[in-house]
């Protein structure tokens, strides 16, 4: 096992083993919508999903690293049951697993259980729900999936991405018509939302994000055909980049990519550049944007391998 740690403080500890909080699943990039704002350009089009020889490399990974969080994401996860199945059932640890969903699945109650039933340690649901989603989904869904929560002891909450300010009155109604909890993202420039142009967009340079790393630095994600990262996001959708994934989660840990993005703030990184808030625009206050405008200048865009 690699003997290092991404503990909030970023700093390798030779005395630990590599804690990862939290581990997303993405068995494959077929969704039953096709959002403007979607990170990872899913669609009723798309056909990638999980190999065979992936699926064995994360359960063999997920086994040696045992992440408490399993959180699965797509795509639309329930197309992948059997993925899902497939890969839980042969984890040897405790675990709690989120769903994220857009609940087309959830057309009544008994449909809902014959799905969720199917994932092992469900602990939360999220389903996906705002503008772009919320003006497609069946207004009964949120309904019978709390219902359906509640009554099995999962959690339920409404994810609502925000492209700009007034995003936050739909939750706030959403919140209030359905009595739920609601978690609010800003969308990153990553993937279709990149293409559309449906990003949070920021007036003026917001320079806290100097002081920030890579926010998702506890936890690990395997994306179809690209294999192991901390990024699931711009550097992973955006581009074909060598050295942004792993084959292995020890690979990627060993990598340069994953030591900075993980260990030291965009300031120190931009810093490294010989570079300085100047040469920034209003754009670079997403953390993602930031990140993809560092990596680029440090990463060839030539040389990549997809893994597995
Ligand atoms: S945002 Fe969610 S529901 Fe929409 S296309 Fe992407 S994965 Fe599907
Ligand atoms: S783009 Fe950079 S900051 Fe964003 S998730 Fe990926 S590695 Fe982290």
């Amino acid at each position: 096992m690699v003997l290092l740690s991404t503990q909030s403080s970023g700093q390798f500890c030779s005395e630990k083993s590599l804690v990862i909080d939290a581990f997303n699943l993405v068995p494959g990039f077929r969704c039953t919508r096709t959002c403007d704002h979607c990170s990872n350009d899913s669609s009723p089009l798309r056909t990638e999903a999980l190999s065979e020889n992936e699926v064995l490399t994360i359960i063999d990974q997920l086994n040696k690293y045992q992440p408490a969080q399993i959180v699965l994401t797509g795509g639309e996860v329930t197309i992948y049951l059997d993925i899902v199945e497939r890969v839980l059932k042969n984890l040897k640890f405790q675990f709690k697993v989120t769903l994220t969903t857009n609940g087309s699945f959830a057309g009544d109650l008994s449909r809902i259980e014959k799905v969720l039933s199917r994932i092992t340690n469900l602990e939360l649901v999220q389903l996906s729900f705002d503008k772009f989603h919320g003006s497609s989904i069946d207004s009964k869904t949120p309904q019978l999936l709390k219902s359906y929560c509640n009554a099995k002891g999962i959690r339920f909450l409404l994810s609502v991405c925000v492209s700009e300010a007034k995003d936050l009155e739909f939750a706030a109604d959403a919140k209030d018509k359905y009595g739920c909890d609601v978690i609010f993202q800003k969308i990153e420039a990553s993937g279709r939302a990149k293409q559309t142009g449906v990003q949070f967009k920021y007036r003026i340079f917001e320079n806290k994000v100097l002081d920030q790393k890579c926010p998702n630095s506890g936890t690990i994600s395997f994306t179809p055909g690209k294999g192991f990262s901390n990024c699931c996001s711009n550097l992973i959708f955006n581009h074909k980049l060598a050295g942004v994934a792993g084959g292995t989660i020890d690979e990627l840990v060993e990598s340069r990519f994953f030591k900075e993005s993980t260990g030291l703030t965009f300031g120190a990184r931009l810093k490294e550049l010989g570079l300085s808030e100047a040469a920034l625009e209003p754009m670079h206050s997403a953390p993602c944007t930031l990140c993809e405008f560092i990596e680029l200048k440090k990463i060839p865009t030539k040389g990549f391998k997809p893994c597995g």
